[in-house]
């Protein structure tokens, strides 16, 4: 996959309309409807802003949640609009459809540095076929096309790689950075190149493990994931997480690191705990002796020095997955440890998945690391090496 699109600057938006696909897929509350976390709102505010204040007239689309083809006014986007122009200071208009007669109007009358935004594209059931008529349908609207979405890119849907086909389509700032720090990564690290992976399933992450052992020149393993490659190695691991159908995937893993090569490691001692809570009763052990009924909650101490030793002297670094079950404080510390050492680096460093960027940011250590990615599944895409629908549909630099 190209990864060097063209961008914003690479056109004048003075006059034009511009349809704008963001990832306004924020956390709601869900009894009283409010935004958790205006994180996904304030990202793209940079290329919105770019837009405004070089004469563009844009339109603003999303999809909210899952409302599954169906008209659900709890995930209607009203509120983000509202939360937008709180952040923007200035009036953002809010269509009561998504391609219907209230957004066509508002697009008609909209003038060169105006805001509006879109009622959510999965209202449609038509946004998650990528039907063809949807999409030119919205991409009538305007004159060209740009993408901050990031987060969805893994999507083939009508806003977020459709519309593109019938618009010259250009990556917005946020955009530009994921593909930046990502596609840098993946196409031509700075060696050694060393990945860390954790999280919960081996099933997760088949191809992000497999892509990974190729393009990297060392592997760590930890999180949940481990067990499964500990058990397939002979190793007794009680009653921790295992996947026992990914026994004879973990072997081939072990084997290409074998014949490529690589480096694979795996923790030698482990936090356990003897049931799945915050307040169990927990100990360090070596692998080999886990009592039991106990379960592997994260890295040991030893694991967690030789693995922060291995992130020594690389050029990049890409982490995913947290080491441990790191939502319950005492088991959080082998995570912990890895951003700690990853901060220390003077490496290029990435963090990428949900609950990896949740990890980092809490623990404090997002200004010490190279980049995060806002991206989720599609940084998980990325590091799987796997083409991306919304990142193919923008014009290559
Ligand atoms: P990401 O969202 O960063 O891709 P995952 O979703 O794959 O990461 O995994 C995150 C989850 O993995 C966390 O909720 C964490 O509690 C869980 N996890 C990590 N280590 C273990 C473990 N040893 N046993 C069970 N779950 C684990
Ligand atoms: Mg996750």
């Amino acid at each position: 996959m190209r990864y060097v699109k063209k961008t914003v600057r690479d056109f004048n938006p003075q006059g034009k309309r511009v349809l704008l696909r963001c990832d306004f897929n924020v956390p709601l509350n869900k009894e009283t409807g409010e935004i958790r976390s205006d994180k996904r709102i304030r990202a793209p505010l940079p290329t919105i802003r770019y837009l405004l204040e070089h004469g563009a007239a844009v339109i603003v689309c999303s999809h909210l949640g899952k409302p599954k083809g169906e008209w659900k006014p709890e995930l209607s986007l009203r509120p983000v609009a509202k939360c937008l122009s709180e952040l923007l200071q200035m009036p953002v208009k809010m269509a009561d459809d998504v391609i219907g007669e209230s957004a066509q109007a508002l697009a008609a009358e909209l003038k060169p540095g105006e805001l509006m935004v879109l009622e959510n594209t999965r209202f449609h059931k038509e946004e998650s076929k990528n039907d063809p008529e949807f999409s030119k349908k919205l991409a009538s609207f305007a004159d060209v096309y740009v993408s901050d979405a990031f987060g969805t890119a893994h999507r083939n849907h009508a806003s977020t790689a459709g519309a593109a086909a019938y618009l010259p389509a250009y990556s917005g700032f946020l955009m530009e950075t994921e593909l930046k720090f990502l596609g840098r990564a993946m196409e031509k690290p700075a060696h050694p190149f060393v990945a860390v992976l954790g999280g919960a399933k081996v099933s997760d992450k088949l191809d992000v493990i497999q892509n990974l052992l190729e393009k990297a020149d060392k592997v760590i393993i930890g999180g949940g994931m481990a067990y499964t490659f500990l058990k397939a190695l002979g190793h007794n691991v009680g009653a921790s997480l295992v996947e026992d159908d990914k026994i004879g995937y973990c072997l081939e893993m072990l084997e290409k690191a074998k014949k490529l090569d690589k480096t694979l490691l795996l923790p030698v001692d482990l936090m356990v705990a003897d049931r799945f809570a915050a307040d169990a009763d927990s100990k360090v052990v070596d692998i080999d002796a886990i009592p039991e009924g106990w379960m592997g909650m994260g890295i040991g101490p030893k694991t967690q020095k030789i693995y922060a030793d291995a992130v020594q002297g690389a050029g990049t670094v890409v982490w995913n997955g947290p080491l441990g079950v790191f939502e319950f404080p005492a088991f959080a510390e082998g995570t912990r440890a890895m951003a700690q050492a990853l901060a220390d680096l003077d490496a290029m460093t990435i963090v990428g998945g949900g609950d990896s960027v949740s990890a980092v940011e809490q623990m404090g250590f997002s200004d010490k690391i190279t980049h995060i990615s806002t991206g989720g599944g599609a940084s998980l895409d990325f590091f799987a090496g796997k083409d991306m629908p919304g990142v193919m549909c923008l014009l290559d630099q």
